[in-house]
């Protein structure tokens, strides 16, 4: 190793761990629109291809939440109710922390696997970590 190689490898070594794992995952944002009655994710694919989960699970997840019926077309997620950017936000925040980040090292890098009577699991790629997720 060189000097300089030294000098980055001691750099490295020092940043703060959260800062590194800040930079690997951003958190997905809804885009909402009303329609009437009805609320529109505007953006449902992008936040699919960022969480890398079955859609399903986060239609039914919205569903349940906040109780109204969710239907999935198009790349869209049309929500039977008037929500706000702020509730709809926090519910997709909640469920990324549920059934996307590792429990024990916070890295997107997971799995979600079903078990016996429908109890899912999240399984960690980086640590190796595996927590069931409840509901
Ligand atoms: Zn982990």
């Amino acid at each position: 190793m060189t000097d300089y190689e030294k000098m980055l490898d001691k750099a490295y070594s020092q940043l703060p761990e959260r800062a590194t794992q800040a930079e690997r995952f951003e958190m997905p944002y809804a885009e909402i629109q009303i329609q009437g009655t009805k609320t529109l994710i505007r953006n449902f694919d992008l936040i699919i291809s960022k969480i890398r989960r079955d859609p399903q699970i986060l239609v039914k997840y919205f569903s349940r939440e906040l109780a109204v019926p969710a239907t999935y077309a198009n790349g869209k997620v049309t929500l039977h109710g008037k929500f706000s950017d702020r509730a709809v936000n926090e519910k997709l925040n909640e469920f990324v922390n549920s059934y996307v980040l590792c429990k024990e090292c916070k890295k997107p890098d997971t799995k979600l696997i079903e078990g016996a009577h429908g109890v899912r699991s999240l399984i960690c790629e980086a640590c190796g970590a595996r927590s069931p997720i409840r509901n």
